[in-house]
């Protein structure tokens, strides 16, 4: 895009609705301005004066919270209540559940292939909080409509063996008991498939799938291809075939070692961490749809209004042009936030945020 890029008219900015225009974006076509994604869960409880407990207790507070930052920071999507380990509780881990805080798994609950015989197969409809996810997956939809896309997260399987197994433990097992490792990874794929069926059932537009555990920084890139990458694309391609309409997958953290890897996870999208837009948009822009990458920590919480709307806009040259490209931070929006950091989000793509 230009130094004076076109600000979007008012009847063009309205011909679109939301879900039209990441639909848009994701068959290579120009829709009237970027899309703003943003992966809001703990910002977004805050802004509403909510709990993570009460989250977990009623769900229309998490509803209400979702809805309120649709609203106020004029996003192109809603959040169901991701990242809470429900899969992986079904197959054994204890959950912590804090009071104001994201659940966590505080040890693990799979050490040797007899756990994997206690494994049941899952019923997302009826164990454990499975239910009431999915039930705050109906209640976004019916409150947003068709317009509004509803997001959904279910695990990845290398995601949740690396959490029922310990991260270091499960790496140490390529090693150590290769055999018991794969076992542990193909025995998560279905309950993890399950559940993302479940999710497009209760109303999911899209699903959104991340993995922190299989960065460069975690696995080479030997044994990311060896363990992780073919159960994620065979879900992601699973999850199309059921009816997810757009999927998203986030690779958390540094994986610029196989970007050419990523491109074949049968993702719409990929929403990059650390890696640079252009670079990845010259490479790969056919493949996969670019969503990111204004900097969460030193950005969105350290910095200034003035350095966000700078990083959006230079987030938004480097991504517009051409198409192919959602705005977003690089990851999850921390709950200290500024609001105004995110007003100045949705301000910069008034401005600045028409392809080219
Ligand atoms: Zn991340």
């Amino acid at each position: 895009m230009g130094t004076s890029p076109a600000r979007p008219t008012q009847s063009n900015a309205s011909r679109m609705t939301p879900f039209e225009r990441i639909k848009a974006v994701c068959r290579g076509e120009l829709p009237d301005r970027v899309p703003l994604v943003l992966l809001l869960r703990e910002f977004a409880l805050k802004y509403a004066g909510v709990r993570f407990s009460e989250a977990y207790s009623d769900p229309d507070t998490y509803v209400r919270a979702q809805l309120k930052v649709l609203q106020d920071f004029r996003l192109d999507a809603v959040c169901d209540l991701f990242v809470t380990p429900a899969v992986d509780e079904a197959l054994g881990a204890k959950i912590v559940f804090p009071d104001d805080d994201p659940p966590w798994i505080p040890e693990p609950s799979v050490t040797t292939a007899a756990d994997l015989e206690k494994f049941v197969s899952l019923d997302p409809l009826s164990q454990g909080r499975m239910p009431y996810l999915l039930d705050i997956v109906t209640r976004l939809k019916r409150e947003v409509g068709p317009d509004i896309p509803v997001m959904a997260w279910p695990s990845v399987p290398f995601r949740t063996a690396c959490m029922l197994r310990g991260s270091q433990d499960l790496y140490r097992g390529f090693y150590r008991d290769p055999e018991f490792i794969s076992d542990l990874i193909e025995a998560c794929y279905e309950p993890c498939l399950a559940y993302g069926k479940a999710l497009i059932d209760a109303g999911a537009d899209i699903i959104f799938t991340s993995n922190p555990t299989a960065s460069t920084g975690c696995i080479s890139r030997e044994h990311y291809e060896t363990y992780a990458h073919a159960t994620t694309r065979d879900m992601h391609r699973a999850l199309k075939s059921h009816g997810a309409e757009i999927i998203i997958f986030h690779p958390c953290g540094q994986w610029h070692d196989r970007l050419d890897l990523l491109v074949e996870l049968e993702a719409d999208v990929l929403h990059f961490d650390k890696v640079e837009i252009q670079s990845f948009k010259s490479e790969f822009a056919e493949r996969c749809v670019y969503m990111g990458n204004v900097r969460t920590v030193d950005t969105l919480l350290s910095g200034t209004v003035r350095g966000v709307e700078i990083e959006t806009q230079n987030c938004l040259e480097k991504g517009a042009d051409g198409g192919r490209y959602i705005l977003s931070a690089d990851c999850i929006v921390p709950r200290d936030t500024d609001p105004a950091h995110l007003h100045a989000m949705a301000d910069a793509i008034e401005r600045h945020g028409s392809y080219s």
